[in-house]
């Protein structure tokens, strides 16, 4: 039996991280499976670092935020949980290297469907499997919670390597930073010392990487930059003192 859920609405809630930066998060959707949706707001135009899960929409939540400027999206990684709202971006963009992965879908929401990998996840994070189904309320009462899954899509442009994503009065590079996955990467705010990290370092949760050794090299190189705040994919964010101390403590488990 699948139980009655109430509607969540709006489906994104909005916190404002300072300095034009504000995070979404999916408030309805299992702890596990949620993930951050940061905002910034430019002079010409905005940049959506992940589009969490694809469960309810996005778009309404990033243009009450862009007041009509043009949008580019930009994931983190192809992981299903940053890519799912970003097939409502006219701009969408990732690492070559993870562009198969959004097309895969992957996420089911009923605990009986989810795939093994995803229980797997579950065990390796060490978080208790859902009771029965990954949300506490549904986008709109027409969702079809046993059939949904992640919305596919493809990139329309790739990021890589010393990319500059310019907004007007201020602009991020794109870090190559794999080991997570191998399409993984950071994008860095010099002038303001702010870097968005994707699943490349988060605090107060386990790590995970398919590439131990790149990961590694991912860390260190994050670790040396002079860093002012941490926007991750998951949980909260932090200084540049707990990012070094998060890189020490991943790369002793790492061995
Ligand atoms: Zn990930
Ligand atoms: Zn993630």
């Amino acid at each position: 039996m699948i139980p009655e859920l109430p509607v969540g609405h709006p489906w994104f809630a909005a916190q404002d991280a300072g300095g034009g930066i504000t995070r979404l998060i999916e408030p309805y959707v299992d702890p596990f499976l949620g993930s951050n949706v940061w905002h910034v707001a430019g002079t010409e135009r905005d940049l959506v670092v992940d589009t969490a899960n694809g469960i309810g929409p996005l778009l309404p939540a990033v243009d009450a935020l862009s007041g009509g400027r043009p949008v580019v999206a930009i994931a983190t990684h192809g992981h299903f949980d940053h890519v799912g709202g970003l097939h409502e971006f006219d701009d969408r963009r990732c690492h070559r290297e993870d562009a198969d992965m959004l097309d895969q879908g992957g996420l089911r929401l009923l605990r009986d469907a989810f795939p093994d990998w995803l229980v797997e996840d579950y065990a390796w994070y060490g978080s208790p499997l859902p009771d029965v189904v990954a949300l506490s309320a549904v986008p709109d009462a027409d969702f079809d919670v046993a059939g949904w899954t992640t919305p596919p899509t493809e990139a329309t442009a790739f990021v890589d390597e010393g990319d500059a994503i310019d907004l007007g009065d201020r602009s991020f590079v794109v870090l190559h930073t794999p080991g997570h996955s191998p399409g993984s990467i950071c994008l860095l705010d010099d002038a303001n010392g702010t870097i968005f990290t994707g699943d490349a370092i988060y605090v107060d949760a386990r790590l995970g990487w398919d590439d131990p050794a790149a990961f590694a090299t991912s860390l260190l190189r994050l670790r040396g930059l002079d860093i002012r705040v941490v926007h991750s994919g998951h949980g909260r964010s932090f200084d540049g003192a707990e990012l070094r101390t998060a890189v020490d403590a991943a790369l002793r488990e790492l061995g």
